[in-house]
Formats: C-alpha cells, sequence, structure tokens
C-alpha cells in the first residue's frame, strides 16, 4: 500500500511525535481482542461484515466461540505479552449469566480485570461485572451524529453517553470507578472538520482511551476503500495533539502493516486488530515488528517468537488454573484447543 504523506501532514504527525515522547516511555504493545461470537444481534451498521453475515446464520447459538478457545486466547496473550484491548462479540448472544462467566474466567486467568465492549450497558449489567472489570468502552464509530445514524441506523449513541453518565452518577458503580474508553472508524466518511466533535466527546465524558480502526472494506458493503495512510495518520495525530495523555489504540491488519511505524510516530501507543494467532511468525508479523522499531519504539510483545511457544509448559499452566468456574472436563478441552492453534502458530 502507498505510504505517502503530505508536507503538511508530517508536520502535524512531527508534532504528536514530540507529544507522545514527552508524555509516554516508548513502550509499544500489541493489544489482543477477544471475541465471544462471529454472530450480532444488531447486524445492520452498514460498514460491518457483519452486516452481510446476518442473514446467513440462523441460528447466532451456532457462532458462538467455545469458552475453551476464549481461555486458549487469553492464555496466549499472558504468554507473549499480549494485553486483552477487551472482550467483546455483538449483542445478546450468550444469556447475561453466561456473560459474566465467562469476563469472570478471562479476568482470572489473565490476572486482572479487563476492559469490556458488549454495547450499552445498563446500571444492573455494570454492577454485575464490577468484580472483573477495570473500564468499559463505546463503540460509536463516529462522533457526527448525521453519520452516525446513516451507518449505524440501529446503535444510537445516546445509550452508550447514558451509561458513561451512569458510571460517574450512580452511587453503586461509584467505588467500580470504570473507566471509559471508545472506538472510532476512519475512513466512514468523516470531514476533518469533524474532528471537534470527537474533542468534545472525549473531554465531555472523561474518555481516557480510544481505539481507532482504518475502515476495512468488506465486499456487500457499501465501502470500496479504506482510508489512505494520510488520513488515517491525520486522525490520530490531531488526538494525541489534544490530549497528551489520551491512550491511544491503533488497529491494523495484514495489509496495512508498512504503515505502522507512520501510525506510531502520529502517536499512537499501542497497535491492535492484526490477526495475531492467524498470522503468527509471518512475514506481516515481522514487518509489523520491524516497524515498531524503526518508529523508535519498545515492543513489549511478541508476534514472531516462536521460541516462547516451544518452550512454555502450557499443559502444567491449564491444569494450575484455579478459578472456580474452570473445571477438569473444561481444561481437557482447552488443552485440545490449545494444540490446535499452537500448529498453527510453531
Ligand atoms: S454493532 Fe458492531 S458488530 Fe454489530 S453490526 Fe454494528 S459494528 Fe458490526
Amino acid at each position: 500500500m502507498s505510504i505517502e504523506i503530505t508536507k503538511e501532514t508530517n508536520v502535524l504527525i512531527q508534532s504528536a511525535n514530540k507529544i507522545y515522547s514527552d508524555n509516554f516511555d516508548g513502550k509499544t504493545w500489541f493489544g489482543r481482542c477477544i471475541f465471544l461470537s462471529w454472530y450480532c444481534d444488531v447486524g445492520t451498521c452498514k460498514f460491518c461484515y457483519r452486516s452481510t453475515q446476518k442473514s446467513r446464520i440462523k441460528h447466532s447459538s451456532h457462532a458462538k466461540r467455545s469458552v475453551s478457545s476464549i481461555i486458549v486466547e487469553v492464555l496466549l496473550s499472558k504468554r507473549l505479552g499480549w494485553r486483552i484491548e477487551f472482550l467483546t462479540g455483538g449483542y445478546k448472544i450468550f444469556p447475561f449469566d453466561q456473560l459474566v462467566r465467562i469476563t469472570k474466567i478471562v479476568s482470572s486467568v489473565y490476572g486482572e480485570k479487563i476492559w469490556l465492549n458488549l454495547g450499552a450497558l445498563e446500571e444492573k449489567d455494570l454492577i454485575a461485572f464490577k468484580p472483573y472489570v477495570k473500564g468499559i468502552v463505546a463503540s460509536i464509530e463516529t462522533v457526527n451524529k448525521e453519520l452516525h445514524d446513516d451507518i449505524c441506523p440501529n446503535k444510537p449513541i445516546e445509550p452508550y453517553e447514558k451509561m458513561f453518565e451512569l458510571c460517574d452518577s450512580c452511587d453503586s458503580l461509584k467505588d467500580a470507578d470504570f473507566r471509559k474508553s471508545m472506538t472510532m472508524v476512519v475512513g466512514l466518511g468523516e470531514k476533518k472538520e469533524q474532528f471537534e466533535e470527537l474533542k468534545e466527546f472525549i473531554s465531555k465524558f472523561d474518555i481516557e482511551r480510544i481505539t481507532f480502526y482504518a475502515l476495512k472494506p468488506v465486499s456487500g458493503t457499501p465501502y470500496e476503500h479504506g482510508p489512505t495512510t494520510e488520513e488515517y495518520c491525520w486522525w490520530i495525530a490531531k488526538t494525541r495533539i489534544a490530549f497528551p495523555k489520551l491512550q491511544i489504540i491503533a488497529g491494523t491488519t495484514a495489509r496495512r502493516v508498512d504503515e505502522i511505524k507512520q501510525v506510531l510516530l502520529a502517536g499512537a501507543n499501542a497497535i491492535t486488530k492484526f490477526p495475531a494467532t492467524k498470522q503468527y511468525a509471518t512475514e506481516n508479523a515481522k514487518i509489523l515488528e520491524k516497524n515498531v522499531l524503526l518508529a523508535g519504539r519498545e515492543f513489549t510483545s511478541t508476534l514472531t517468537n516462536q521460541k516462547l511457544l516451544v518452550d512454555w509448559d502450557w499443559r502444567k499452566e491449564i491444569d494450575e488454573l484455579t478459578c472456580d468456574e474452570i473445571d477438569s472436563d473444561l481444561k481437557k478441552e482447552v488443552k485440545e484447543k490449545m494444540e490446535l492453534y499452537l500448529k498453527r502458530m510453531i
């Protein structure tokens, strides 16, 4: 892909890089997003792969991930220095108590509270997740209301705003001190002048983390192109300059790894969305890691080190899992799944 950047945007990127360096330690990580399902009950966001799948998947239960494969991904994340970007997976797939159970398992196996991205949650839901969750994510996609209504007609912004307000105003949630995060997709048709709306949204809700994605054009949707590197970096750099301490995560794909250096220089802290288990130790994974170094960063995760997996006594680690939701049958399933993952990665 072409990663040409105009002089004007380069100046912006240089300022953003300076601000990043003044505020962070240069450590860059990979954030693994953990999906619970391939089905989404909304399924009408115009840019989204799931909008092309909904009619094909007759039973949402068939699109559920197994708990064992979720546990395998968490164990891999720990071993390879990946942070859990968030637990997500569309709406209304699992019964609520199952969602809480899986969140508990993921948090226990990973060893810390996690970020959750499960739609606009209500007070009673947030209370149930409190012991396992450190922050909640609003998948806003775009903050411009008009564009949002057109692109995500059945996923309004207001319930997310209400969820954020609840976190601050509700007595039963104050002690949780939920942190707030949002997502934005670049390439949906947003205009540069709408950056002010993003700025307002981040300030109003005291957002401390944002994940940007470069639109991935999916056949069957109206979108044929993702943003250029220049367009993607412009949004990241503007956000870094406006919010020096905000945590900025940038999504990439196997096709966009060449631009990672620019994305990091524009002020992103970390990289996400790379298909890490499928692309482990591939040429794309190597290019990604090389770009992190070219940006002058230290990569605290790995997407290429196979020895770490070869030397890993993962059976012992699975045997030693202590979460009371993981019984011996589930451990057996996790071991079987782990073998399949490792076959692909080593
Ligand atoms: S809610 Fe999320 S997963 Fe569902 S269609 Fe919209 S963007 Fe896709």
